[in-house]
């Protein structure tokens, strides 16, 4: 490989992060969350080393389902975390022995009127103060009644997602918890409502099946609390170093001039930008490893490349390999830095990426 942009990923840390998961609630089914492509880390692979570990895998849509049926994963559950989009996917749901979430009131018509052979495994979404997807409370009852009774369906769960389970100040997860146990309290189903951050830092949302997400790739939902620890980084991103040159004080670096050199400066460009996901948005004094220390984004994210001051950093020569994130510099110090967060940076990064896979 000529440029070696590289995203490594480490099978072994995102076991271990699964299982860290689980022990945080042993009683519970832990759903893997591989949308997305796995938040980018390649979800055929990921879900292949889960295999016999994941009780179930949760996807966004039947394409995603399919490929992991196509590539061997054959009988570990996989939930379509948004249902069907049309009809016709119901087809798809039978024949790929595929778990759905039924969360508006067409989904719910087409399984009511399916006339399809097999039985289906449900997932009813409730809206308990997300304002996206699902039933809000006073349908719900209603709906799951419906559901019940259907004969075309199987096991039915009960299920929500939290608007701010990443807050720990807030209340509102709290509230959640409350209006979902209102719905459901009489009933004998099974729940669902903790993603990641609900799983590390809320225990009453703790039940049936839970849904980690971020935190298998390593990335904490509270990234600056040190009381969260216990989850390793799985992805590596790297490049090298192509050019090195020194400005005298006050020459400019890169697109718009963004970056001035206060003093004489020495300047690595790294082959790695906003096309391959490094996030354009990254400010100066982004960090960069590279020889042991930490450099500093100097400069505009171009699209192929990227410019950092190599103040402090030892004996910089062309062809250093540059670690973007990983082990020394967290994701969520460059998506602060970036204003936004790790789950965009991870699922952006593209295909001219080459991913190589270590356990
Ligand atoms: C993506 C998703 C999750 C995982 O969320 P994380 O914050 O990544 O843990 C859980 N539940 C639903 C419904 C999701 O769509």
């Amino acid at each position: 490989m000529a440029r070696n942009c590289i995203a490594s990923i480490d099978l072994n840390a995102l076991k271990n992060n699964y299982l860290y998961a689980k022990s945080l609630s042993p009683q519970s089914n832990a759903i893997a969350i591989i949308k997305a492509n796995a938040y980018g880390h390649g979800a055929v692979r990921v879900a292949q080393h889960l295999e016999g570990t994941a009780d179930c895998y949760g996807v966004a849509c039947s394409e995603e389902a399919v490929e992991l049926r196509n590539s061997g994963i054959s009988k570990t559950p996989i939930l379509l975390l948004e249902g069907v989009f049309e009809e016709s996917e119901l087809n798809l749901v039978v024949e790929h022995n595929l778990w759905m979430v039924v969360c508006n009131s067409a989904q719910l018509e087409w399984v009511l009127n399916s006339q399809l052979s097999q039985k289906f495994n449900i997932f009813v979404k409730i809206d308990s103060g997300m304002g996206r997807l699902g039933f809000l409370e006073h349908e719900s009852n209603e709906v799951i009644n419906i559901l019940e009774n259907s004969p075309n369906v199987d096991k039915l769960t009960l299920m929500t997602h939290f608007s701010s389970a990443d807050n720990t100040e807030s209340s509102s997860t709290n509230t959640q918890i409350d209006k979902f146990n209102n719905i459901v309290d009489s009933r004998q189903n099974d729940h669902s409502l903790a993603n990641s951050a609900a799983l590390m830092a809320w225990n009453d949302a703790h039940s049936g099946y839970t849904r980690p997400g971020i935190m298998l790739y390593g990335s904490s939902p509270f990234p600056f609390e040190d009381k969260f620890t216990g989850l390793v980084p799985v992805m590596t991103l790297e490049s090298t170093v192509i050019s090195i040159k020194k400005f005298k004080a006050g020459a400019s670096i890169g697109y718009g001039e963004r970056y001035i050199c206060k003093n004489d400066t020495l300047i690595g460009v790294v082959a790695i930008g906003y096309a391959d996901g490094y996030p354009r948005s990254a400010k100066d004094g982004t960090p960069v490893f590279l020889n042991g220390g930490t450099a500093r984004l100097a400069g505009r994210v171009s699209m192929d490349m990227i410019t950092v001051d190599l103040k402090g950093i030892k004996d910089p020569k062309i062809g250093d390999r540059v670690e973007l994130f990983g082990p020394n510099v967290s994701i969520d110090e460059v998506a602060q830095y970036s204003d936004t967060i790790s789950y965009e940076i991870f699922s952006k990064i593209t295909s001219r990426v080459y991913r190589t896979y270590v356990s």
